[in-house]
């Protein structure tokens, strides 16, 4: 049986009143974290910090976003219900799991093959249907599975990954932390077949995105 209780519930509550605190303005943003029990994506160790606005250590080098990140980065991605969205950096699939909740048609990407194999039994047992995995290399995306509505990169880029930008339907965003050390949160729309406009959000630090699989 799932193990997410009413405590659980509560501090969700709790935390979901520290986003809109932190000018988290979305009611379908702040619904679907409010539901996802975030504590089941951590190592048992952090499950008592699993509510705080913090990021923490997945395996493999890498870090399940903090709540904060997540809720501005969805936000930011204007998705709809229905809608087919690309993730690069599945990661501990907490992001995935939180636009699944949003009823999004998720197709995600990672690198790390071991990152990748706990999602392929964790979001099944959670009942995310909708969300596809794929074990690759994000910077290559998903051509046979293209265009899509929206895509999000959690992970931090040097430069915009261009072959991204071609798998956007026209009128979609990618949203994409771009920068080495410190990214600028950048959001892009696909205005026609060949021009995008560009927008800034601040800065964030992500993990490096990085070439390439590893087994
Ligand atoms: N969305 C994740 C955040 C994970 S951190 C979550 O909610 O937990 C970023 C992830 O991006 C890491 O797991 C890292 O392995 C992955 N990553 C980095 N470069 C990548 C690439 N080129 N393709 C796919 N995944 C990549």
């Amino acid at each position: 049986m799932i193990n997410d209780t009413f405590r659980h519930k509560g501090l969700r509550s709790r935390l979901v009143d520290e986003l809109r605190g932190k000018g988290v303005g979305s009611e379908a943003v702040l619904r679907a974290i409010h539901a996802v029990p975030r504590h089941l994506f951590l190592d048992s160790s952090f499950v008592k910090m699993a509510y705080k606005d913090i990021a923490f250590p997945i395996g493999a080098g890498q870090t399940i976003s903090q709540p904060s990140t997540v809720a501005r980065q969805t936000q930011l991605l204007e998705v709809l219900p229905g809608q087919k969205v690309l993730e690069v950096g599945t990661g501990s699939g907490y992001q995935a799991a939180v636009l699944g909740e949003m009823g999004i048609e998720l197709y995600s990407i990672e690198r790390q093959s071991e990152l990748y194999k706990k999602c392929c039994q964790m979001l099944p047992y959670l009942g995310y249907s909708k969300i596809h995995l794929f074990l690759g290399d994000g910077y290559e995306g998903l051509p046979d599975i293209a265009p899509f509505d929206a895509i999000l990169v959690t992970a931090g880029a040097e430069e915009i990954p261009a072959k991204l930008l071609l798998q956007l339907k026209v009128g979609g965003v990618m949203v994409v932390p771009v920068g080495s050390k410190i990214q600028i949160m950048t959001r892009i729309r696909r205005l026609n077949e060949e021009e995008f406009e560009q927008e800034e959000f601040g800065e964030c630090a992500f993990v490096p995105m990085l070439n390439g699989i590893n087994q």
